[in-house]
């Protein structure tokens, strides 16, 4: 990114690789460049480009990703230099949800993302996709061409949008369901606790601590828009809902939010919220304030959501001077370890404080 700080770039750039390692490449080489504002043309500008040109060739890459988003003309411009395909980070975390997305509902968000995406780029990508039969592109298979497949791409603005406009019906439709399964949890009167953060913080493995469910875990930045949902207990006996939410990227794409949107209505919902932290990343308060703003970008954070419990993870192999210094600064957090089990007990102790006693709701027959 540009104006960021080195070490910032370069931590995107480590994210960036994670995030292409999930979506099943294997990333051989990075190039960084320090720009104030992007190459209107190449956006590397042409001597970088050059010299990722060169990093290509001898790696033997046969795909660029772009920390940042392109123009179809600067996506054009940096293939015609690299000769190999380049996409850019909106383009591999959209396909990372497309490969994620399980339930129809998920399908149909990713879809519409997907599509909200391509509909500016449509002529450029077309160009430059035809433009390369027979290069060193290998297949359709790869990262940026899963989901909307290449004879979707294909098709005119129009009926992309009339595609569109039916997956906004369908996803519309499709509301009532999550809505009437979200009510009846309400009205059973069990207090509900969501697990979100940053994505690899160690939601998955806390969500299998604290219910003993075999929820897939995975080292690898693991993106889903179907949250799981569990019961468990505090110490007291009473029962809550556990659900598992979307793990969180920096940059998160804009249609991405839109998309989440949904599943984010049940954050905030919920009575409390697990914010968990992975305390042994390099940069955890940017992971933090990132979490934080999409949170409020769908109205989730502060005012009359849920209680927000910051659980520091990863103890076992943080820093812990890291780990006092963020104590300070989240009041309330808890310090645990998904791994050694180290907090779990008091974890379970501070989320007993701030859930709220079911009501007793009396169903009056009237005779
Ligand atoms: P999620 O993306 O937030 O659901 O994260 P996961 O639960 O899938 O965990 C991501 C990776 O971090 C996995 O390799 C876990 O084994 C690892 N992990 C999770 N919790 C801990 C922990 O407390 N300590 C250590 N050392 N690793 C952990």
């Amino acid at each position: 990114s540009a104006s960021a700080s080195a070490e910032d770039a370069e931590n995107s750039l480590r994210e960036l690789a994670a995030l292409a390692e999930t979506a099943g490449s294997t990333v051989l080489d990075g190039v960084l460049q320090r720009r104030d504002t992007p190459d209107p043309g190449t956006w590397l500008g042409s001597g970088k480009a050059k010299e990722l040109k060169d990093v290509v060739s001898a790696s033997g890459a046969d795909t660029v990703i772009a920390d940042g988003e392109l123009s179809p003309s600067q996506r054009r411009a940096l293939e015609d230099i690299v000769k190999v395909k380049v996409i850019d980070r909106t383009a591999l975390i959209l396909d990372i949800f497309a490969q994620h997305a399980k339930s129809k509902e998920g399908k149909a968000q990713v879809e519409l993302a997907q599509l909200e995406y391509l509909l500016p780029r449509l002529r450029g990508w077309g160009e430059s996709m035809s433009r390369q039969a027979g290069g060193r592109v290998a297949g359709g298979e790869g990262i940026g061409s899963r989901g909307p497949g290449e004879t979707k791409i294909e098709l005119d603005r129009r009926r992309i949008r009339t595609r569109m406009a039916k997956l906004r019906r369908e996803i519309k439709e499709m509301r009532p369901a999550r809505e009437t399964r979200r009510q009846s949890r309400r009205r059973g009167a069990v207090p509900s606790v969501v697990i979100a953060g940053y994505t690899n913080a160690g939601k998955s493995s806390l969500l299998n601590r604290l219910t003993g469910a075999g929820v897939l875990v995975e080292d690898a930045l693991f993106a889903t828009l179907d949250p799981t949902v569990r019961r468990s207990e505090v110490p007291d006996g009473r029962t809550m809902t556990l659900s598992d939410t979307v793990g969180f990227v920096r940059s998160l794409p804009t249609q991405l939010v839109e998309a989440f949107r949904s599943t984010l209505e049940e954050v905030g919902e919920a009575d409390v919220l697990l914010h968990v932290v992975d305390a042994s990343h390099p940069d955890p308060e940017g992971q933090i304030s990132a979490v934080r703003d999409v949170l409020a970008e769908v109205g989730t954070h502060g005012g009359d959501g849920p209680v927000e419990v910051v659980v520091l993870n990863k103890c076992d192999q943080a820093d812990p001077e890291v780990v006092s210094r963020l104590l300070r600064r989240e009041r309330g957090s808890v310090v645990v370890s998904a791994r050694t089990g180290e907090g779990l007990d008091a974890l379970r102790e501070r989320i007993g404080e701030v859930l709220p006693h079911p009501e007793v709701l009396v169903d009056v027959v009237v005779p």
